[in-house]
């Protein structure tokens, strides 16, 4: 129990707390040994609209380590099933996290605050409600990281420590994060409800989520239909966007997959190197389930899933007709992703689609998809691939062809003889004649040159959590933040780890 409440308030609302009762337990975060600030985040913070004059370090500490809560905090843990590599587990729920209150950012929009880490609650199942230092950081890291590509995500306010100990497999340092969301729901909230037949349970989260996420969807003739389509379009999107820079969530059960459309739950997760479709990091994913290809039809999925709780809703009378309206819109799913996949990818080649219908046409599909072929028979670096197109584009493929294994092998299946120079000649022809230096600067504003490098992101984290060294994680957290400018940060943070190092490299769930 945290020991008083402080005596100030961060504006806080509780929607889902007032309106879905029997939707979470209400209990108290557990109070911390010794709390220290890692890591807070002043620009979020801001973007909160928090006050943060009166916030001194000490506040911070005890606020964002759950030893104490404001005035107007109303913690709860949020009630959740989920599909975890394809088995149902009909209760998992906040095992360590507490939603503690919703605020309205600077733009209008209400997001979650909640900690993680802040001891056990009634969906611990056997679990200690703790989390450690190093799992802590990476999902600030690699939140700021997604965020700072433009890529929708939870983020990160604070880290702190709590001078306890977790026992993992040794013992490790212990830490709380406060999480910002655009809401906690997944997949897995309408599972739990679904699984035990509570219907009108489920149409209550359903309208919440319809008034909170998707407003457009009441305005349709069967809002629930129109929910699962705007929830599979969000999706679509994501992972497109995850894909177009090299992102490997990892471990996208359906209660790590967030209703709004957000990035969430950075455990096992990674960036890809060399390009490769196959490509996994986690030590648990033995199939390859959520490789990097594959999360496209993994989310897919996890639509069907969504959309099964959803049925009785769609079409109450009449359960063979709601499977047909849901697979339709399910069915939808994999062309809306490649059509952001392709307009991405054009958009990384400083090209653009369609000017009328926004489509991409079949000479770009074929520049798009032999350029792929390029880089995944080079073994080419994924990031610096894209990059290094900016040279390319000012009279310079040497970078690009110093890169790849075999740069002059034939990028094309079907036209012989083809390699990198007469690739670079059908894209330079479809550039057309905008001034070089023009395309080189638009590519280096798409095109990052710092991701969060495996390598480099396991050595903050360890220095952080085994010697109490925060430098290397806030010199790496600068240069993420700043994913297209390369000016600024040491080579080594645009640099590939070894391919010896990255062909050994396994994540953990970190739980
Ligand atoms: P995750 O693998 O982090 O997505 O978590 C899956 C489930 O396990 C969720 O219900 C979590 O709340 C729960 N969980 C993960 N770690 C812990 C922990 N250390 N203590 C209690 N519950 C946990
Ligand atoms: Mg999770």
């Amino acid at each position: 129990m945290p020991d008083s409440r402080l005596p100030i308030s961060l504006n806080f609302e509780h929607t889902y707390h007032d309106q879905l009762p029997g939707f979470f337990a209400a209990l108290e975060p557990h109070a911390v040994a010794q709390p220290r600030l890692l890591q807070f985040n002043t620009g979020l913070a801001n973007e909160l609209g928090i006050n943060c004059e009166q916030l001194t370090p000490e506040i911070i500490e005890d606020l964002f380590s759950g030893n104490t809560l404001p005035l107007d905090a109303n913690p709860i843990a949020q009630a959740y099933a989920g599909h975890q590599f394809g088995n149902f587990v009909p209760q998992l729920g906040d095992g360590r996290a507490l939603l503690i209150g919703e605020l309205i950012d600077q733009n209008g929009s209400r997001r979650d605050v909640a900690l993680k880490g802040s001891g056990i609650t009634p969906f611990s199942r056997g679990g200690d409600g703790k989390a450690a230092v190093g799992p802590v950081l990476r999902e600030y890291l690699i939140g700021e990281a997604m965020h700072s590509l433009g890529i929708p995500t939870t983020r990160a306010l604070a880290a702190v420590a709590t001078g306890e100990p977790v026992m993992r497999e040794q013992k490790l340092p212990g830490a709380v994060l406060t999480r910002v969301a655009s809401s906690h729901i997944r997949v897995g909230t309408f599972q739990f409800f679904a699984a035990r037949q509570l219907t009108e349970s489920v149409r209550k989260l359903a309208d919440y989520v319809i008034q909170r996420h998707y407003p457009d969807a009441s305005e349709s003739p069967n809002c629930y239909l129109s929910l699962l389509q705007l929830v599979a379009d969000q999706q679509a999107k994501l992972i497109a966007q995850w894909m177009l820079v090299g992102f490997i969530h990892g471990v996208m059960n359906t209660d790590n997959m967030a209703i709004a459309g957000e990035t969430i739950d950075y455990g096992p997760c990674a960036f890809m190197e060399a390009y490769n479709p196959e490509t996994v990091f986690s030590s648990i994913d033995h199939g390859g389930r959520y490789a990097f290809g594959n999360q496209p039809s993994i989310a897919v999925w996890n639509l069907a899933r969504f959309a099964e709780t959803l049925l009785p809703l769609i079409n109450e009378a009449d359960s063979d007709a709601a499977i047909a309206d849901a697979t339709a819109v399910l069915d939808t799913f994999i062309p809306t992703f490649q059509n952001h996949w392709y307009l991405g990818a054009l958009k990384k080649l400083g090209l653009a689609g369609n000017k009328d219908t926004d489509q991409v046409g079949e000479q770009q599909r074929a520049l798009i998809d032999d350029w792929f072929q390029w880089l995944a028979k080079g073994k080419v670096d994924y990031t610096l691939g894209w990059r290094y197109l900016a040279d390319a584009a000012t009279g310079n493929p040497c970078k690009l062809q110093s890169i790849s294994t075999a740069p002059n092998h034939s990028a094309s299946d079907d036209t012989a003889n083809e390699n990198l120079e007469s690739w670079l000649a059908r894209w330079r022809k479809q550039l057309g004649n905008t001034d070089p230096e023009t395309v080189a600067t638009t590519l280096r504003g798409v095109n990052p040159i710092h991701i969060p490098r495996n390598h480099l992101v396991e050595e903050a984290l360890a220095a952080a959590s085994d010697d109490g060294n925060l430098q290397p994680f806030e010199t790496l957290l600068a240069a993420v933040k700043q994913p297209f400018d390369d000016s600024p940060h040491a080579p080594r943070y645009s640099s590939p780890a070894t391919a010896e190092y990255t062909a050994n490299y396994r994540t953990f769930c970190g739980t």
